[in-house]
């Protein structure tokens, strides 16, 4: 008799799910972020005009990254993956803490921090040149190295990628993101129509669309707890314990 196939849960995570390892989220009033507005450091156009100041802030938030540690959120995802059922994480952050925890389906929205790439050909990566990247570091073709992320106003490669994994989701569990950045937060309408649906961020009252389950909890508290009961069960559902 075949093996029953396990059920898939498909996970969207933004800042929020790394703000206890440490990484400030997009929003926070504190940072790196608050002292340099986006259109300063992250954009094409702030590429073009002064692509030093851009390779300096985005080697400082390498620094920050490497510093940080998986929190109980990205361990209890990569746990519950060992525990044999499907867990497709789709992430809009840059850092590598679902892969340290040991997750390994992860697909990176908008990209890796530590990785480099060339101007001219995405598809030209490097390693990361003596652990950042410095004007005059080219690619084979001679241009300028820049980090592998995705900027706002530019394309997202892994958009039909995404799209095509949420529409698999047994249970679609989305961890701390404001839900403001496009086309990241459209990937909720991709799921199927009986598939729950799940925020975990303590600002969910006020972000959930409406069918969205709320649980308005730091990502290293409400992450665990769910997962503690799905593998228990070994099936995807939503503990109206937690809720209340
Ligand atoms: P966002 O900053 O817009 O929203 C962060 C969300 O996290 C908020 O809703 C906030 O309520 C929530 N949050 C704060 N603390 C939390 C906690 N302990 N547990 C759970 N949730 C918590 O972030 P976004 O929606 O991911 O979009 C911002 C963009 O900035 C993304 O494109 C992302 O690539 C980028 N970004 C990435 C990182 C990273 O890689 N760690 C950090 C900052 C920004």
């Amino acid at each position: 008799m075949a093996e029953p196939i396990p059920p898939h849960l498909v996970v969207l995570t933004g800042a929020g799910i790394s703000a206890e390892s440490g990484i400030q989220t997009f929003r926070a009033d504190d940072g790196l972020w608050a002292d340099h507005p986006i259109e300063e450091v992250a954009t094409p156009e702030a590429w073009r005009r002064d692509p030093g100041r851009v390779l300096a802030f985005y080697n400082a938030r390498r620094d920050q990254v490497r510093r940080a540690r998986p929190n109980a959120a990205h361990q209890a995802l990569a746990a519950l993956e060992k525990a044999g059922l499907r867990v497709s994480i789709v992430t809009q952050n840059i850092d590598d803490l679902h892969e340290r925890a040991g997750s390994r389906r992860v697909l990176h929205l908008h990209g890796e921090i530590l990785k480099a790439r060339s101007t001219v050909d995405r598809r030209m990566h490097y390693p990361l040149p003596r652990g950042g990247i410095e004007l005059g570091d080219v690619c084979d073709k001679g241009s300028q190295l820049r980090p592998d992320v995705v900027w706002f106003g530019e394309a997202v490669p892994h958009f039909g990628e995404a799209c095509d994994l949420v529409a698999e989701a047994d249970l679609l569990l989305v961890v701390g993101t404001s839900l403001a950045v496009m086309p990241a937060a459209s990937l909720l309408h991709h799921a199927p129509l009986d598939a729950p649906c799940v925020l975990v961020d303590p600002e969910a009252e006020a972000l959930a669309p409406p069918g969205v389950t709320r649980l308005a909890r730091p990502a290293g508290e409400g992450v665990p707890a769910l997962v503690r009961h799905w593998k228990r069960e070994g099936r995807l559902w939503m503990p109206e314990a937690l809720l209340a």
